[in-house]
């Protein structure tokens, strides 16, 4: 891979989602969907970030595509009469205007209508809110994640919220069948030059499929949420609630284990990670136009070098806590 088939990835912050401390970190606690449900004591804001691939003939193409004003402003009314209206809460989002995907996608000079394709990494709610701004654009996904999308989640939510897709006007579902890449035994080349390989990662959601971008000297695996952050990817020690099966859950995570393994140059770019490595990566992202700086890059491989061991195993001071709010409240924060 040269760098003439690199991309540019440009983090676009599309707001915050409240979550339980037990679904983002519970998940060798024993935390479940019955939880998610009815664990109302300990919450944390995480990030919701979408990215914004350039690719130099291909055009932009956008991995995802964060929420929309009516998911933060008029939650009930936007998921009124469906299950989605008791199972989540009114303030799960926040979305300043700043921050939503078309004053984003602005400050990189770019509109909705310019975006010819959205790779979308699974059907959750913070990934696809914002899908109605772009008609025009192909959705590619994992063809699980596809015929899933009318399954119901924990036999109650529906995995695909048909307000979200029902503006989509072509799918793309795709099926990795391309050569092996590290531990996965199919791949999917999406423009035919090695720039952006989609790989299959499910677990979170039944296709959930994360992207491998050249980035030139660097490479860079957008999880979407096959991983919530890069301490993640110590699954032994640190693992996120599960809606699905475990094991394949499991699985996926070794196989990224394996490709961060066998890739020197390859960075983890999650689209919740709000450790200081996922702040570092962004802020760097957004400083050098969507390149990653030497200096950046060295001192995220010190942050994996200290975070894990060669089996992925966490090093003890970097395991997660919950720190309660000191005045009794029910938000949090992750030390
Ligand atoms: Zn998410």
């Amino acid at each position: 891979m040269d760098s003439s088939t690199a991309v540019r990835v440009i983090p676009l912050r599309v707001g915050r989602t409240k979550v339980p401390y037990g679904q983002f970190y519970g998940g060798l606690d024993g935390y479940s969907g019955l939880d998610l449900a009815t664990d109302k004591s300990a919450f944390i804001w995480v990030p919701i970030h979408a990215y914004l691939i350039e690719h130099p003939s291909e055009g932009p193409v956008l991995l995802d595509t964060g929420i929309c004003p009516a998911q933060a402003e008029d939650h009930a009314g936007y998921y009124g009469g469906t299950v989605l209206e008791y199972f989540t809460d009114d303030d799960e989002y926040d979305l300043p205007a700043d921050q939503r995907i078309e004053a984003q996608l602005a400050l990189h000079g770019r509109r909705p209508e310019d975006v010819s394709r959205v790779i979308v990494t699974h059907f959750h709610e913070d990934h696809i809110g914002s899908l109605p701004l772009f008609p025009h654009a192909e959705v590619v996904l994992g063809r699980a994640e596809y015929e899933a999308r009318d399954s119901l989640i924990l036999g109650l939510v529906p995995l695909a919220y048909k307000r979200s897709v029902a503006g989509v006007t072509r799918w793309r579902p795709v099926d990795f069948a391309g050569p092996e890449v590290g531990g996965f035994s199919g791949s999917h080349d999406l423009f035919g030059d090695g720039s952006v390989v989609l790989l299959p990662t499910p677990g979170h959601s039944p296709g959930s499929t994360s992207a491998l971008v050249s980035l030139g000297e660097r490479r860079a695996l957008l999880t979407g949420d096959a991983l919530y952050t890069v301490r993640h990817l110590a699954v032994d020690d640190v693992r996120q609630m599960q809606t699905g099966a475990d094991d394949l859950f499991i699985d996926s995570v070794r196989r990224m284990q394996w490709l961060h393994r066998l890739l020197p140059d390859l960075v983890v770019l999650p689209a919740h990670d709000d450790t200081p490595y996922g702040e570092l990566l962004v802020r760097d992202l957004l400083a050098h136009d969507g390149r990653l700086s030497q200096e950046a890059f060295a001192e995220l491989k010190e942050y994996e070098a200290t975070t894990f061991d060669a089996a992925y195993r966490l090093n003890p001071a970097r395991r997660p806590r919950y720190v309660a709010d000191p005045a009794g409240g029910t938000l949090g924060s992750v030390a």
